[in-house]
């Protein structure tokens, strides 16, 4: 009954996203019997990776198993960051002060691709530099950030300040966090529109795109690849798997490479706007560091929140339980918005790595580029972008995420340890340890 409360009329399951940037319904176009490149998956990975090859003049297929744009990148929450799951520190205890520069720089460089992206493509997707708040779940974690930001800013620069819980309401509505740290570099976006404009200069640039065409298998033959769909096979000379947390049996290899995670979203009714002034100062991204961390925003006209997170421990298929879970966390921190109803709920899958890095790799001919660990708005379309020119043999593809991935024995891809994990994280969340 408490559930029924928090929806409004019409509650849909649908991407809010997707009232501005619907999901069309495009004739497939026949598939012709080869291409200089195939690519599976028409999520940002491949659309950059399609838009770089198209352009320097390659014959380039798109195929996708739903319709274009079905996965992570018409669903996500659209916080663009120079961000890794691992902090600075984090990485240099682990990896050495030297691998970590490289991947932070890595990081860097992928956020500022894309923004260029957005303003030399003239993408129209609401690309903002609003900022992130990530608030501070235990007083540990306040002293943590604190000394990470210091620690990055002598080693790569970082432009951010640390915001004491006596300042907080200069940068959020909530008392539920221990101070927190305001990155001042970070931006979000209108994650379908940006998925829109990059299909847009796509197909202008005479790539073919075909939806509704899982492809099943792909096997050497030759020089070439054999691209094995539902219908006809495609020969390739280059293959890119571009299919993250959708990654299904046509890759086992990947699939014991990916941990794929769900993330649900919800979307609350347009409120008040002194309500959302006061909530979300300057419309900033905000997180916090829970280890199942919440992330959420304003929508880019400022009237609704739209709030992020994992709702639970199995993966969820019942989604009003979800989106009331989430709408629980969401007063959790914003108290205020108890009586605001839930209009959109929707879900859609990541893809983390077994040491939490992103990756791309070319394996027994075949180029692999996904794992973001929930950093792909910024990473998918730049090292889409960056495998391109690793299939064009140019030097510019060099990246530190060009690395092997790691396994974990006896991993085949379907992740049956993760309700227990999840679980377990969420336990010491609600405990602050
Ligand atoms: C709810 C949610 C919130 C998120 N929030 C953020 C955020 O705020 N910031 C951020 O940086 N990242 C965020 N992410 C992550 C980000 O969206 C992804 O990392 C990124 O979109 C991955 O892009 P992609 O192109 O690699 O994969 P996807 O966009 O997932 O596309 C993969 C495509 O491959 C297709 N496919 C799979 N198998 C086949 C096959 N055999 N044949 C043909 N097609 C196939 C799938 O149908 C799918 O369309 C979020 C993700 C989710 C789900």
């Amino acid at each position: 009954m408490i559930a029924e409360t928090v929806f409004a009329e019409g509650l849909s399951f649908d991407p809010w996203w997707w009232e501005a940037a619907p999901r069309r319904e495009v004739a497939a176009p026949p598939l012709p019997g080869a291409a200089d490149v195939a690519i599976v998956g028409s999520g940002y990975t491949g659309l950059s990776a399609a838009l770089t090859l198209a352009r320097a003049g390659r014959s380039v297929i798109v195929l996708e198993s739903r319709e274009i744009g079905h996965g992570a990148s018409s669903r996500n929450g659209g916080a663009v960051g120079e961000t890794l799951r691992h902090s600075y520190t984090a990485l240099a205890g682990r990896l050495g002060r030297e691998a970590a520069i490289a991947f932070y720089h890595g990081v860097r460089e992928a956020r500022a691709w894309v923004e260029n992206l957005v303003i030399t493509e003239n993408i129209d997707c609401r690309f903002a530099r609003v900022g992130r708040f990530v608030g501070a779940h235990r007083p540990a974690d306040y002293g943590a950030m604190a000394r990470d930001t210091e620690a990055r800013r002598r080693d790569i620069g970082f432009d951010a300040d640390m915001v004491p819980r006596s300042e907080m309401h200069r940068v959020i509505g909530s008392d539920a966090y221990h101070g927190g740290r305001l990155i001042h570099s970070d931006a979000n976006l209108h994650p379908a529109l940006f998925h829109q404009g990059l299909l847009e200069r796509v197909l202008a640039a005479g790539a073919t795109v075909v939806p509704h065409t899982p492809v099943v298998a792909v096997r050497r033959d030759g020089s070439r690849f054999r691209v094995a769909t539902g219908g006809p096979a495609l020969s390739a000379g280059a293959v890119i798997m571009a299919t993250n947390g959708y990654t299904g049996r046509a890759s086992p290899w990947l699939r014991r490479r990916l941990v794929p995670i769900q993330s649900q979203i919800i979307a609350t009714e347009p409120l008040p706007r002194d309500t959302v002034e006061r909530l979300v100062p300057g419309r900033r991204q905000l997180g916090d560091t829970r280890r199942l961390h919440n992330y959420y925003r304003t929508s880019p006209d400022g009237a609704r929140i739209l709030f992020g997170g994992r709702a639970g421990a199995g993966e969820l298929r019942d989604r009003r339980r979800s989106a009331t879970q989430l709408h629980r966390q969401m007063i959790g921190i914003f108290p205020d918005l108890e009586r605001a109803r839930i209009t959109h709920a929707w879900a859609g899958f990541i893809a983390y790595t077994f040491d939490a890095l992103p990756h791309m790799v070319e394996h027994d001919g075949v180029h692999y580029c996904a794992g973001y660990c929930g950093s792909g708005v910024a990473m998918a379309p730049y090292l889409g972008h960056k495998t391109a020119l690793k299939v064009l043999g140019s030097r510019g593809a060099a990246t530190p995420f060009d690395h092997a991935y790691r396994r974990m024995p006896g991993y085949t891809g379907t992740p049956w340890f993760l309700p227990a994990a999840v679980w377990a994280l969420s336990v010491r969340d609600r405990l602050r340890v």
